[in-house]
């Protein structure tokens, strides 16, 4: 078994959808970045990565790309999944924490997880999302910025 964690921030910004765990929200501003700015995705995808000893998500999907331009970041996901399997391994459960002052999480944390579970291919109780504010403090706490952790377990 391997153990794998992942850390994400973006900028959260006017004009731009805010999309977190591939879940669309309601927001007036979303997050800045190259891709879709998921940072729920870029964080499990690092945390897949990382567990298999495969570096990280700019060394397999470089922002240089521009095929990666506003990409839906369930394709990083995806591909990172590809490569864990090819080489023989299988995620066993993810957990992740998200770290927003705004939006209000908690009405929406339940449908993140349904969705990752279903992205991963895993059964809902192998996939826990929680959420945390900044309480007040930092760029998380001034809302201007959205930040994730991860950590999975895979096995062979
Ligand atoms: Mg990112």
């Amino acid at each position: 078994m391997r153990v794998g964690l992942g850390h994400d921030t973006h900028r959260l910004v006017e004009g731009r959808p805010l999309i977190l765990g591939g879940v669309r929200l309601e927001h007036p501003r979303g997050l800045y970045g190259h891709s879709d700015a998921d940072v729920v995705l870029h964080a499990v995808t690092d945390a897949l990565l990382g567990a298999a000893g495969l570096g990280d998500i700019g060394d397999a999907f470089p922002d240089t790309d521009p095929a990666h331009k506003d990409r839906d970041s369930r394709f990083f996901l995806e591909g990172a999944l590809e490569r864990l399997n090819h080489g023989g391994w299988r995620v066993v459960n993810v957990d992740v924490t998200i770290f927003a002052q705004e939006p209000k999480l908690g009405p929406v944390k339940d449908r993140i997880r349904r969705h990752l579970a279903e992205l991963l291919g895993l059964a809902v109780d192998a996939v826990n999302v929680k959420a945390k504010t900044g309480e007040g403090v930092g760029h998380i706490g001034r809302a201007e910025a959205i930040g994730c952790q991860a950590v999975v377990l895979i096995d062979s």
